[in-house]
């Protein structure tokens, strides 16, 4: 069978979205429904691909048009062209995907000199003229080109000069004359008139909506959202029926529920006397559809059975144009509406409830991105409040706090209990420890992947980026806005990431209820948006097989996270325990100052970390990461002693210790340390460093047992590239766990963060009882791309230029990262069947990587613990059958 040009609603239904388009689809099937459809019928988009290709309509399309027209009039008892019961239609354009404002419409269709006193009968000549002259107006713009600006000036002058509030106040004769005008508008702008035939008229708004598809605006719109330009749209031709005809008349939209907060009460606005583009185009003010229940209680009553017919048919949220003629109430138009987040959760949860769709269908419907919008404090009232600065949304959140402008003003902020603000112009390993310290990062330079917002998306914090043209004189401890307003150091500011702006002093915060609710636990008189959330996460926990680990390291954030649900801890980067003033400890063990007490010194701050963390995860596996800084972060800084060495000598002084100081860190200093000693490299180098932490692992670990409670530390080697490191490693760490506790072992795995650790996975997993894959890192070794420094050079350009449309270091790189992955994975258990496999690192926290992960049969993911939620749900997601996705789908 020949694909059809042009189908009646009568014979489509709403499984034909591909050659109906969504419109056309959704009208035939509320045909079907026996819901009140004026009488209509679809060109295909069939059709419009071949007008496409060859520029001209498909020649068999005018007698089918014909017969379709003929079978319209039987239907409505009225006739095209006729001059006492003329028949007028609209021509809708409608495709696949809903390209909202993108394409074109025309009403009125059939009117002409006339045919416009058969109008007349039917509303009267007000009513009539106005058709005629939106008739003009549509045609005009949509088929000859006119500029639309041309009309509405012509309007808004006669309602000028008349004192007309608005186009309903504008009498038949002011009406009347805006055609005649019109007109002219065509005439001097194209040379041509209103075609006086009403077929012509048809046959040129079908030709006109199907050559919208590659209007400019079209194609810029399709290209950004990723629809094919190939699809085409349907044309829809329907019997119009009149808003207008007067006070017992009128034009609504609705939605079956509410797409704001998901409350299960239509919700919609209604406007009296008014064709259908006047409730949109916010010209006149609407009216709530509860107040058309007050005014016309039996319509409202049957257009909330419809609303209810729809819902229970679609089983989702519908959205609805309809029109009321002389008291007769007609449906337009209808699909699954768009919702916010929070409607998103509550509708998917109540609809499970009323048992129209599964649970499992519900949980298909929400996702991670929306629960993590949930998540946020918010601001409470952002009206007329004018942002000091802007930037890009890099962390989001709503935070208040004093201006710091560098990491120890942070720290000292913090210290005397202010919540501090960092403002730096970039952000850099240096400056972390001030990132811990504050609630808000905000910089001048960097992207979205820059340091500051990697590190602050890590670690919860609000963060705004690539704040333009701010100036920041941290020595004068101010900073200078593009537009010259100036901020000084412990001034209030408020930074809202989830939008990218900073406002001058302190707004009002408002925690979000969700997250309170998940670290707090169930309140049975939780809002309904509360008890959506928590059981559709409990559902996700249910089928989920991928568990979810956080990144922790200090005893709040563990806590944290297992009251936001982590079973374990999947990445405790040892290094973060030795930042600030215990960094000199690192110092000098690497400069043999005092060597053997900074040892003992950081043994015993790793044991009092290690066991207040494992005491908050007691039960859970708690993965421990050996020290993985590259080394310049812990040494002093060379150009500052270079500088003043060369001043020393200037001055003709000398200090050996200062000057051996210089010697060492030149001695260590490397170009690229990124690439240089880190991870086993420095634990083979300076093996004491690491067996201090293994050692006070152990005894962590053997002081909880002797409390009865249920200690699970795992050790994880950091930037393993060959076997014969990782055994030296295990040895080591053998080595230092017997002599914290020679009645027990420990389980040794490595990270996979270097392509040749995932391309010798079966070796490395001989000696690694598990994987964790640092996909972080991994991410810029395969790209061999600096993501520190790869955003402010070149990675904006590669957005701009398309080379770049996601983010490798957002969401996994499937092909290339996730194929090293992927083969890891099976090398890595083709020799150790039992090998345990993780992921660490922002990927974890990422919904498409999440469903990546759980599709190579990983065991757990990790991350940071504001985002143990989302990992969750996704999880959960990811575990859903084929058959539960397809269903929900229709959307
Ligand atoms: P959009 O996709 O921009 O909503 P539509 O094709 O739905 O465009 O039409 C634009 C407006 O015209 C809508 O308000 C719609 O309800 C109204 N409309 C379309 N067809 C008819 C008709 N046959 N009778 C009355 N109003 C109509
Ligand atoms: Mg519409
Ligand atoms: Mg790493």
């Amino acid at each position: 069978m020949t694909t059809p040009l042009l189908l009646p609603f009568a014979l489509g239904d709403a499984s034909m979205v591909d050659l109906l388009g969504g419109k056309g689809a959704n009208l035939a099937e509320m045909t079907r429904l026996g819901l009140p459809v004026p009488p209509g019928f679809t060109i295909t988009t069939e059709a419009c691909r071949r007008f496409l290709d060859t520029e001209e309509l498909p020649p068999e399309l005018p007698d089918l048009v014909s017969a379709a027209v003929i079978q319209l009039e039987t239907q409505s008892g009225r006739t095209f062209g006729s001059t006492t019961n003329p028949l007028l239609v609209s021509v809708r354009s409608g495709g696949r995907f809903s390209m909202p404002g993108m394409m074109e419409t025309v009403l009125n269709v059939g009117l002409t000199d006339a045919t416009l006193p058969g109008l007349a009968a039917r509303g009267g000549w007000r009513f009539a003229w106005d058709c005629y002259r939106r008739l003009v107006q549509m045609y005009g713009h949509t088929v000859l080109g006119v500029e639309a600006g041309r009309f509405d000036e012509l309007i808004s002058d006669a309602r000028t000069r008349l004192g007309a509030v608005d186009d309903a106040h504008l009498p038949a004769t002011a009406l009347e004359d805006l055609v005649r005008q019109f007109r002219r508008v065509l005439a001097e702008d194209t040379g041509q008139d209103l075609p006086q035939e009403p077929r012509v008229q048809l046959d040129a708004a079908i030709g006109a909506v199907f050559r919208s598809w590659n209007g400019d605006r079209a194609k810029t719109y399709r290209a950004h959202e990723g629809i094919p330009d190939h699809l085409g749209t349907a044309v829809n031709v329907v019997e119009m029926v009149f808003g207008n005809t007067g006070h017992r008349s009128g034009s609504g939209v609705c939605f079956t529920r509410n797409p704001s907060t998901g409350s299960a009460a239509a919700y919609g606005d209604y406007l009296p006397d008014a064709q259908g583009e006047d409730v949109v185009n916010g010209s006149r003010e609407t009216m709530p559809l509860d107040e058309l229940g007050t005014r016309e209680p039996e319509l409202h009553r049957q257009l909330l059975a419809h609303l209810t017919t729809l819902e229970r048919h679609y089983r989702d949220l519908c959205d609805v144009e309809f029109t009321v003629e002389d008291g007769r109430l007609w449906l337009l138009q209808t699909r699954v509406g768009k919702r916010s987040p929070a409607a998103a959760f509550r509708i998917a949860a109540d609809l499970a409830d009323e048992g129209l769709i599964t649970v499992d269908e519900a949980l298909w419907r929400v996702d991670g991105h929306q629960l993590e919008s949930l998540l946020h404090p918010r601001f409470a009232d952002l009206d007329g409040q004018r942002p000091l600065a802007t930037g890009l949304p890099a962390s989001p959140g709503a935070a208040v706090g004093v201006v710091a402008f560098d990491a120890a003003a942070a720290v000292a902020a913090r210290a005397r209990g202010q919540a501090p603000v960092l403002v730096r112009m970039e952000t850099s390993p240096d400056d972390l420890a001030g990132m811990i310290a504050s609630e808000a990062v905000v910089t001048a330079r960097g992207g979205l992947t820059s340091h500051a917002a990697v590190v602050a998306r890590g670690l919860g914090r609000t963060c705004v980026t690539s704040v333009g043209g701010l100036v920041i004189e941290s020595a004068a401890f101010r900073a200078t806005t593009a537009d010259g307003q100036v901020i000084v150091a412990g001034e209030v500011v408020s930074v809202d990431g989830t939008t990218g702006r900073v406002y001058r002093g302190a707004l009002d915060v408002r925690p979000s209820p969700v997250a309170r609710a998940l670290e707090d636990g169930a309140d049975p008189e939780a809002s309904p948006l509360v008890l959506a959330v928590t059981g559709l996460l409990r559902h996700a926990d249910a089928r989920r097989t991928l568990r979810v680990r956080a990144n922790a390291e200090t005893e709040g954030d563990a806590r944290l996270a297992r009251r936001l649900g982590a079973e374990g801890i999947g990445l405790c980067r040892t290094e973060h325990m030795l930042l600030g003033a215990r960094r000199e400890l690192v110092e000098r063990v690497v400069l043999d100052d005092r060597r053997d007490d900074a040892l003992a010194e950081i043994e015993a701050v790793a044991l009092d970390e290690f066991t207040r963390i494992l005491r908050a995860m007691d039960g859970l596996p708690v993965v421990v990461r050996l020290l993985d800084p590259p080394l310049h972060e812990f040494l002093p800084d060379l150009v500052g002693l270079a500088i003043d060495a060369a001043h020393r000598e200037d001055r003709h002084e000398h200090d050996e210790t200062q000057d051996a100081k210089l010697a060492a860190v030149r001695r260590w200093h490397e170009t690229n340390p990124m690439l240089g000693l880190r991870g086993v490299r420095l634990l083979t180098v300076v093996p004491e460093l690491v067996v201090a932490h293994v050692r006070a692992l152990a005894r962590a670990q053997a002081a909880l047992r002797a409390e009865g409670l249920d200690p699970r530390p795992e050790v994880m080697v950091p930037l393993v590239a060959t076997e014969s490191e990782l055994e030296l490693a295990a040895r080591h760490i053998e080595a230092g766990w017997r002599e914290g506790d020679p009645t027990t072992t420990i389980p040794v795995g490595t990270m996979i963060e270097l392509p040749r650790a995932a391309l010798i996975a079966d070796s490395l997993a001989r000696t690694a009882e598990f994987f964790s894959f640092g996909t972080n890192d991994l991410t810029q070794t395969t790209w061999g791309v600096s993501r520190d420094d790869a955003e402010g050079s070149f990675l904006a350009a590669y957005r701009r230029e398309g080379i770049l449309t996601t983010d490798p270091f957002t969401t996994l790189d499937e092909r290339g990262v996730g194929q090293l992955v992927r083969t890891a994975v099976q090398l890595g258990r083709s020799s150790r069947p039992t090998l345990g496999l993780g992921a660490c690192g922002e990927h974890a926290g990422d919904p498409a990587s999440i469903h990546f992960f759980a599709g190579l049969g990983l065991d757990y993911v990790s991350c940071s613990p504001p985002r143990v939620p989302v990992a969750r749900l996704e999880a959960g997601r990811a575990a859903l059958h084929h058959d539960d996705k397809a269903g929900a789908d229709t959307r």
